[in-house]
C-alpha cells in the first residue's frame, strides 16, 4: 500500500478527529445566529424561539424543557427578557445544563420609563433589547466563544478563527450603518414605535425613540399617553412611525390618522425575521434601510 493511501485511510476512518458538536439551545434568534457564526459545524443549536414569533410572549413548554435539558448549553439574553428564565433554570440544572446569559456580557441601559406617577415602580429597571447595539453584538460573540471553548478545548483555534470573522463582519456593518445614518439631521432622529425596543439603537446613534407600548410588548398604552404621544409627534414633525414583524398595537393606525405621518416600513425589534432579515446583519441592514428611507 503507498504512503499516500494509508494517510487517506486514516483520515477517513479516524472518528476521535470529529467530535460530536456542542448541543447547544437558544432562547434568542439573534443569539442562535451568533451562536452559528462562532460554532460553525462544532455547535449544533435548537431554537427554541423561531423567528418571527414574540419572545415576550414566549412561555417553554413541557417539549422545550425536555429538549433544554438534554442541551450542554443554553443562551438566553437576560436582563429580564426572559421572566420565566429562574424557573428554567432550577428545573434543568440538575441535568448540567451551562447557562450563558448575553446580558452579563454587555453595558445595559436604563429602559426609557415614562410611568412617573408610579413612584413605587423601579427606574433603573435595564432595557432588555441589547443587540440592537452593534457593539453588544461584538461582546457576546466573544463570550459564546469562550463558552465554546470551555466545553470543547480542541475547538479553540476554530472558534477563535470563527469569531474574529464574525467580529470582522460586524465591523463593517457599523461602518455602513454610520455612512446610511449621517443623510439624516439631528432634527431628523426620531423613532416612534410600536414597543420600547431600541433604546440601544438610539444611543448608539443620537435618536429619541417615543414607543407607543412600554418596554415589552403586552403593555398597553393608556388614552392619556396616546393622546401626549400623537401631540409629541405633531409638535416634533415626526415624518414617519414604525410598525414591527411581530405585533402591533391597534392605537398605531389611529396615530398616523391624527397627525398624519406616515406608516414608515416595519422594524424587526425582537429578533430576527425570515429572508434577508434571518440574519443578524441582514436584519440591522433591513432596520436601518427603513429608517432612513422613511425619515430622510
Ligand atoms: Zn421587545
Amino acid at each position: 500500500m503507498s504512503p499516500l493511501f494509508s494517510v487517506l485511510i486514516f483520515i477517513g476512518l479516524a472518528p476521535w478527529v470529529s467530535a460530536e458538536p456542542i448541543k447547544v439551545a437558544s432562547l434568542s434568534t439573534v443569539l442562535s445566529d451568533i451562536a452559528r457564526n462562532v460554532g460553525g459545524d462544532r455547535v449544533e443549536v435548537s431554537e427554541i424561539i423561531k423567528p418571527g414569533s414574540d419572545p415576550h410572549l414566549y412561555e417553554p413548554t413541557p417539549g422545550d424543557i425536555k429538549k433544554i435539558s438534554s442541551v450542554q448549553i443554553v443562551l438566553a439574553s437576560g436582563l429580564g427578557f426572559e421572566p420565566y428564565l429562574d424557573k428554567l433554570r432550577s428545573s434543568v440544572e440538575k441535568s448540567g445544563v451551562e447557562f450563558v446569559v448575553a446580558g452579563s456580557a454587555v453595558k445595559p441601559i436604563a429602559c426609557a420609563e415614562e410611568d412617573h406617577h408610579d413612584h413605587s415602580h423601579s427606574h433603573d429597571a435595564a432595557d432588555p433589547h441589547w443587540w440592537h447595539s452593534i457593539a453588544n453584538v461584538e461582546a457576546v460573540t466573544l463570550q459564546l466563544r469562550d463558552a465554546f471553548i470551555a466545553v470543547d478545548p480542541d475547538g479553540r483555534s476554530d472558534f477563535q478563527a470563527n469569531a474574529r470573522a464574525f467580529e470582522d463582519k460586524l465591523k463593517v456593518l457599523a461602518k455602513w450603518t454610520r455612512l446610511q445614518l449621517a443623510v439624516l439631521p439631528k432634527s431628523q432622529r426620531i423613532l416612534v414605535t410600536s414597543h420600547d425596543a431600541l433604546g440601544y439603537f438610539a444611543r448608539d446613534y443620537g435618536f429619541q425613540v417615543l414607543p407607543v407600548q412600554g418596554i415589552s410588548t403586552s403593555d398597553q398604552p393608556s388614552s392619556q399617553k396616546v393622546r401626549n404621544l400623537i401631540q409629541e409627534i405633531k409638535s416634533l414633525g415626526v415624518k414617519a412611525i414604525f410598525a414591527e414583524n411581530i405585533e402591533n398595537p391597534k392605537v398605531l393606525q389611529q396615530i398616523t390618522v391624527e397627525t398624519g405621518a406616515n406608516l414608515g416600513g416595519t422594524l424587526y425589534a425582537d429578533g430576527l425575521g425570515i429572508g434577508d432579515a434571518g440574519t443578524y446583519i441582514g436584519m440591522m441592514r433591513s432596520n436601518v434601510t427603513t429608517i432612513v428611507e422613511a425619515l430622510q
